[in-house]
């Protein structure tokens, strides 16, 4: 598990490129340029791990593009000691960036396996957080409720439980959409049942489904 001088230099490169494709939060930069990418990918793409793109994980899943990553942070606003829930831990990844934001994160996955070793390979880099195999759909009840909601999957809709979850004041970012792309929405909660909806361009996620797996 080394992070040698040339992933160091590399990611310093990957952070400076995201700084120029309009990414402004010296705080999101500074957790891009500390998590070491290279240890979450896969072994056949880690010599592209500090590329901009995103790649295929386990069980036919993706760790999202390092861009897409600090673009959904930024939209979400962390604040450091934050309780941030996670829809689609994925690698582990984002949860990675989020931890180094200063959040006290919890994240969901519906994947067993990909549970099992987001969480062991958290551990052993050391980051602490919470993680819960599960139903996203369903958020954490007994968690919440939460100041920012990510969800890193895409949703046809937004999951009403989620919004349940939410503190006044807080925040959700959600990519909305079917299969093909997705528009990155922002809600905020202005009160009990007052809701603030903006839109921030298209991307491309892998569905959120339903249940566990
Ligand atoms: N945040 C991840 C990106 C993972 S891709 C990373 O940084 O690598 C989206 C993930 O969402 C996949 O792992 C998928 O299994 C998971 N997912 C899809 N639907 C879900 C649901 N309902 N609940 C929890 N996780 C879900």
């Amino acid at each position: 598990m080394e992070d040698s001088y040339q992933h160091k230099g590399l990611r310093k490169k990957l952070t400076e490129e995201i700084r120029r494709k309009g990414i402004s939060d010296e705080n999101v930069l500074a957790a891009i340029n500390k998590v070491p990418r290279h240890l979450f990918m896969d072994s056949g793409f880690i010599k592209f791990a500090y590329r901009d793109q995103a790649f295929p994980i386990a069980a036919g899943q993706t760790i999202s593009q390092p861009y897409t990553v600090a673009f959904q942070t930024q939209l979400l606003d962390v604040k450091p000691m934050h309780k941030v829930l996670e829809i689609g831990t994925g690698s582990g990844y984002q949860a990675a960036v989020l931890v180094e934001m200063g959040a006290k994160v919890y994240t969901i996955e519906r994947q067993k396996d990909l549970y099992l070793m987001s969480q062991s390979l958290l551990g052993a880099l050391h980051y602490r957080l919470h993680f819960f195999y599960g139903d996203g759909y369903l958020g954490l009840p007994t968690y919440g409720p939460f100041d920012r909601i990510l969800i890193t999957a895409a949703a046809p809709e937004i999951p009403e439980k989620l919004l349940d979850q939410l503190k006044p004041n807080g925040k959700l970012v959600i990519p909305l959409g079917e299969s093909d792309s997705q528009v990155m929405t922002l809600i905020e909660k202005l009160g009990e049942n007052e809701y603030k909806r903006s839109h921030h361009g298209l991307f491309v996620f892998v569905p959120m489904l339903g249940g566990k797996q």
